[in-house]
């Protein structure tokens, strides 16, 4: 029995919850970590795109400004020279000086990054336009000449005109006639349309580095995106994989030992490598509490000496017995001086008699009737299904116990049985105890070392 307890444990297989939860952290912190990465290339993509569209109106204001200098100094060329209004002259050069929108514009671009083709054809927009600033200051220069203005009192740059011989001497009317042309004649019309279409040029190159920017930013975008949707996806179903473990191999299995051990049920080996580890080890300790259920039953029930059954079993059978539906045989066993083999031999001498004697009653009986030790030297044995007609065979049984006893071959003392006897045609009645014992004391009477049953006559005698 004590074999089973030490039997090492059975080599356990399965899913170990342990590693199991450390596979689903691992893969979360991963998910984690990638969901983080595609969220910042997000943000990223989305200040880039901002940032793209913020240069781009940005950009478009300084073409603006551009424009708006350019059509500054020909509104206030075309003014002077039409009007001769020295004002519009201190505008012009304001302009050329202290605003400078122009120059300021194109410096502005160079900050951004910007394509080379925007950023060339604005130049030659600036360069144009430098051009024709030097052919408004020599309208204006005819026009101060034709207006008899001190050449000292005019801004340097329109005494820096150097006005050619024919020009100056040309009339009023003439000079006056070609300054107006140099700023309204076709020419001027034509460089500054150049102007004009080198900046729409230059836009246009920068709306499409801005278009590239945005298309960039939204592929990258829908990328991420997606990347996003499969990364949770992948997360959902971890989430539910995680959960369809534990659930079969965690709380299935433990509802289940749960029932057993209410059922007192051995507990299936089953689940996570952790449960089947517990059910197995519920398992051996059921086994273990079994077994000792079982020794201390028997322990309770059997005699220590003898191992027969003991006086409280023989009466509790005998209770049980009382309702059996058939007949039976009650036979009461005392063994003869016995006290004299204890006052002879001594004590332990007296108890190899017993063992000897129980162990005789043991053999000689069928494995269905019950021998018991129910005192110091009296036995009782209980014989299922037997009838009145078995008497003599019965007998014969004690007879061959005696003769062993009687002529021993073992070194102990020679001792005999005085056996008495009494049937129930059902069940363990009320007087059977009574009827075997006066068959037992008769036998005592007439001799010891024998056998008798009860019989009613001899009862009345
Ligand atoms: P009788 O033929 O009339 O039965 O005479 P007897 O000497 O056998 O008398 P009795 O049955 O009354 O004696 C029983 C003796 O059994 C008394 C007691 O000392 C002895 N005894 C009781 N239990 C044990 C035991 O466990 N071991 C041993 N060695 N002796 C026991
Ligand atoms: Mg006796």
């Amino acid at each position: 029995m004590e074999e089973n307890h030490t039997k090492p444990a059975k080599l356990i297989k399965g899913i170990h919850i342990s590693r199991m939860n450390a596979a689903i952290i691992t893969a979360s912190v991963v998910l984690y970590i990638l969901l983080t990465a595609t969220a910042l290339h997000v943000s990223k993509t989305i200040q880039e795109t901002y940032q793209a569209i913020q240069e781009y109106f940005l950009c478009m204001q300084t073409g603006w400004t551009f424009s708006e200098g350019s059509d500054y100094l020909t509104d206030y060329a075309r003014l002077y020279v039409v009007t001769a209004d020295r004002a519009c002259m201190d505008e012009y050069f304001a302009e050329v000086r202290e605003t400078r929108r122009r120059e300021d514009a194109v410096e502005d671009l160079t900050e951004f990054e910007l394509e080379e083709d925007a950023y060339t054809y604005f130049q030659s927009a600036l360069d144009k336009s430098q051009a024709l600033m030097e052919q408004e200051i020599y309208a204006m220069a005819l026009t101060s000449l034709a207006q008899g203005y001190e050449e000292a009192s005019l801004p340097q740059e329109v005494q820096d005109a150097a006005l050619t011989e024919a020009d100056r001497a040309l009339s009023k009317e003439a000079l006056l006639a070609k300054a107006q042309d140099l700023v309204f004649g076709p020419s001027y019309r034509e460089a500054q349309e150049q102007i004009e279409w080198d900046v729409d040029e230059s836009m246009e190159a920068l709306s499409g580095t801005v278009g590239r920017h945005l298309d960039n930013g939204y592929s990258s975008l829908y990328r991420a995106m997606r990347y996003h949707r499969i990364l949770i996806g992948a997360h959902v179903a971890a989430t539910l994989v995680g959960f369809a473990f534990t659930l079969l191999l965690v709380v299935l299995p433990m509802w289940g030992f749960v029932k057993a051990i209410r059922e007192r049920k051995s507990l299936r080996v089953a689940g996570a490598y952790e449960c089947k580890c517990l059910a197995q080890t519920c398992n051996a300790m059921f086994a273990r509490i079994t077994n000792d259920e079982r020794m201390l039953r028997h322990q309770a029930e059997h005699d220590a000496l003898t191992g027969l059954l003991n006086r409280g079993a023989f009466d509790a059978l005998q209770d049980s017995l009382q309702t059996h539906d058939g007949p039976l045989a009650l036979l009461l066993v005392d063994v003869d001086k016995f006290k004299q083999v204890n006052d002879g031999y001594g004590h332990e001498m007296g108890d190899k008699v017993l063992k000897k004697v129980s162990g005789l009653l043991a053999e000689n009986f069928r494995a269905t009737d019950y021998p018991a030790r129910i005192g110091g030297d009296e036995f009782a044995v209980i014989v299922l299904e037997a009838v009145p007609e078995e008497r003599s065979a019965i007998a014969a049984k004690i007879a061959a116990i005696n003769e062993l006893l009687t002529n021993p071959t073992d070194g102990l003392p020679v001792v005999s049985l005085s056996v008495g006897g009494a049937f129930s045609e059902g069940g363990f009645t009320g007087s059977l105890y009574k009827e075997a014992d006066l068959a037992l004391y008769e036998v005592k009477e007439h001799g010891r070392c024998g056998c008798r049953f009860y019989t009613p006559e001899a009862a009345r005698v």
